[in-house]
């Protein structure tokens, strides 16, 4: 059994797909998934589908892409994070790549973003969610000067070095492959990949995003974290049931899930 660590259902496009979403999970063997909140505005709907699938789980936080939406407070975080059924901050982070013109000193506001969400997670103890993109010495910097030992979490849809892995391990976090390792051009990743400890690895498929191969440009399902599963099985040289099964098991402990009966 393999479980989606980070996907997106509650977005428009599943809406009238949704059992059929579930219905493949199982033929796939994933058991559980995790959906993760992009913005405060659409945190109802992805703590709906929590509540209405026993094998979903939430987090609430807002995404370092997202302008123009409702700027969270910590206290807003930690409302929401009281929920039943909310397991995580995030995702949050940093995200220099579409900087628009603009510095990454005009980006300080994503850095206060990223602190008010370190705020939340050490006040809820819940494990963050981290995005980062072309920003992993400011992520690391921020993570450590202000959460140093008493935030954990994971660093989500893993594309940056081993040398970043390494300080995101020794920061006590868990590292999430997707299916960009899949991907012909990913060579450096799937190096990454064999070097993270198995017992520190999750698995995703950042659904609708990242198909992974064979089914790479059509729009992702938690299903398809079966291919990301048997690839990195394949990749560290294990079986795809003992991958399954370390992986389940980090997402667990991390999250501080027990498994559905
Ligand atoms: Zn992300
Ligand atoms: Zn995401």
């Amino acid at each position: 059994m393999f479980v989606d660590s980070h996907c997106h259902i509650n977005f428009p496009q599943y809406a009238d797909q949704l059992d059929a979403v579930m219905a493949d999970m199982a033929a796939h063997n994933v058991d559980r998934a995790l959906c993760i909140s992009t913005t405060l505005e659409e945190f109802p709907s992805v703590h709906a589908l929590a509540q209405r699938f026993d094998n979903v789980w939430a987090t609430v936080g807002v995404h370092p892409d997202n302008e123009g939406v409702q700027e969270p407070s910590v206290d807003d975080l930690v409302q929401r994070a009281a929920l039943p059924r909310v397991v995580g901050i995030g995702e949050t982070g940093l995200d220099y790549y579409r900087l628009e013109g603009r510095s990454v000193a005009d980006m300080a506001w994503q850095r206060d973003r990223f602190r008010v969400h370190i705020e939340a997670a050490r006040a809820t103890r819940l494990p963050m969610v981290i995005h980062t993109r072309m920003a992993s010495d400011d992520t690391v910097g921020i993570l450590k000067e202000s959460g140093q030992g008493d935030v954990g979490g994971v660093f989500h849809c893993f594309t940056e070095t081993q040398s970043v892995a390494r300080q995101a391990l020794d920061l006590g976090f868990y590292i999430s492959f997707s299916g960009i390792v899949t991907f012909k051009n990913a060579a450096d990743l799937r190096e990454v990949a064999k070097y993270v400890p198995l017992d520190r690895c999750l698995i995703e498929t950042d659904s609708p995003y990242l198909a992974p191969a064979p089914h790479r440009g059509k729009t992702n399902s938690p299903a398809y974290v079966s291919f990301v599963g048997k690839f990195l099985a394949d990749l560290k040289g294990v079986s795809p049931e003992e991958l399954g099964r370390v992986t389940s098991q980090n997402f667990e402990d991390l999250f501080s899930l027990v498994r559905p009966s």
